[in-house]
């Protein structure tokens, strides 16, 4: 086989065989086809798609690139959870210590940021001393006797996504459906966990911009889950808007451990709320959504889900102090709040350039070698729907210095839209496809 004739194949719409795609990942892998062929291939698979078959083969191949983890040695179900990408999303350092709480053990993967998304990996950084580079044996033990472990991918694990990842991430070719089915898929099925939950987002801070594409993305890696033999399911969740108030690694590190002391609810607990219930249903703890519901508030009510977030710090080498103590966590030198210019009411706030400015500020790597800075970001003080005087504070800009804060002000500003009228608040949970 030729990479070349593969690339011509793909570029005229034609359909790759199982064959070939297995050719071509192992090579890839293996270094033997370069990133400039790959990159090629990319782009042809972004512009002509691919069908359900090579998007199966795609998986598999992406999945047996490398080992794959056994969770056998922990007792109980095991579930793992993935989100296809957002703004202010730190719904995992939520939602693990909760599920944990109510007997169900999540043994979890995770991404650092790519592109304007953050990713779980960077934001529990801020927590001195902490650790996601754990050995197979410690990712295990951790899991068994806390309840759940959060680690970075590792070098056996899915490696021909590590570098599609990379290579997608400076290629324009991220937002590709069968792409990211491939990538997340083969990830969560050599993760090895029992139940798989998935959290599509869609809208402008997300890779899938429609509700339509949204739930195409959520139903093929739903029917590839279920081919491999996995309980799954997965929501579509908005994120037209950044989920919460906080963007920037310790400032959502910070407003997770305000839901887990219920000092914050709002749609951040709603999406715990509804991805809990599932794992507890799936893993047949509970018999209703209401008694999930429930167990799962009980954990916040009773304390038990924030002494869980601390017990999986200090497992993992983290200062648990700072979970009591959030003073501990990175703090900005500079604090901007950004009056408005107008008033009115909020009627959009575009997520992906609020992710930008994050970027800007220091919170996400503009290359391979970029380090983050953890402080940083913004705390949005109005969101959709909400009324604003002139002169009002719509957000706060943690900097740096003064000089990046005045011009991150400036960029939050372009990010608002403010209208006249309150515009019609459309339901944040678009549905769920199991
Ligand atoms: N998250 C992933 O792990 N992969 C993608 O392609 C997109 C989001």
């Amino acid at each position: 086989m030729l990479m070349p004739e593969l690339i011509v194949k793909k570029r005229n719409g034609e359909t790759l065989t199982g064959e070939e795609i297995k050719w071509m990942i192992d090579r890839y892998t293996d270094g033997v086809i370069p990133d400039y062929q790959m990159s090629a291939m990319l782009m042809a698979i972004y512009f002509n798609g691919m069908d359900k078959s090579e998007t199966l083969e795609l998986t598999q191949a992406m999945l047996y690139s490398g080992g794959t983890m056994d969770l056998s040695s922990v007792s109980g179900v095991k579930a793992d959870k993935h989100s296809t990408g957002g703004v202010g999303d730190k719904t995992s350092l939520v939602l693990c210590p909760m599920v944990a709480c109510c007997g169900v053990k999540m043994a979890k993967m995770s991404g650092r940021g790519l592109g304007h998304t953050g990713g779980t990996i960077d934001k529990l950084d801020s927590f001195p001393g902490f650790s996601s580079s754990l050995s197979d044996g410690e990712f295990l033990n951790i899991v068994d006797k806390v309840g759940f472990a959060i680690a970075g991918q590792t070098a056996d694990l899915a490696p021909a996504d590590k570098k599609l990842y990379a290579l997608r991430d400076v290629t324009g070719t991220v937002d590709s459906r069968p792409l990211i089915v491939g990538s997340i898929m083969s990830k969560k099925l050599a993760a090895g966990a029992d139940i798989i939950m998935l959290d599509v987002k869609c809208g402008s801070g997300s890779f899938m911009k429609s509700e339509e594409d949204a739930f195409k993305l959520a139903s093929e890696m739903v029917e590839v889950g279920r081919m491999a033999g996995k309980k799954i399911a997965a929501v579509v969740t908005d994120m037209d808007e950044p989920l919460g108030n906080a963007v920037g690694n310790a400032l959502e590190v910070k407003e997770a451990i305000a839901v887990l002391k219920g000092e914050y609810a709002g749609e951040l607990l709603e999406l715990c709320l509804v991805l809990g219930s599932n794992i507890l249903l799936q893993a047949e703890t509970v018999k209703t959504e209401a008694e999930a519901r429930t167990s799962l508030l009980q954990s916040i009510k009773n304390g038990s889900a924030l002494r869980k977030l601390a017990e999986f710090v200090r497992a993992q080498r983290g200062d648990d102090k700072a979970v009591f103590d959030t003073g501990l966590l990175p703090s900005a030198p500079v604090i901007l709040e950004v009056p408005s210019v107008t008033g009115g009411f909020i009627n959009h706030i575009t997520a992906d350039k609020i992710g930008l400015v994050s970027l800007f500020l220091g919170g996400g790597r503009t290359s391979k070698e970029s380090v983050i800075d953890l402080s940083v970001g913004i705390v949005l003080m109005k969101k959709v729907g909400d009324r604003v005087s002139k002169g009002e504070s719509i957000a706060a800009v943690h900097a740096p210095d003064r000089e990046r804060g005045e011009e991150a002000a400036k960029m939050i500003l372009e990010c608002f839209d403010i209208a006249s009228e309150k515009p019609e608040k459309l339901s944040f949970i678009k549905g769920v496809v199991n």
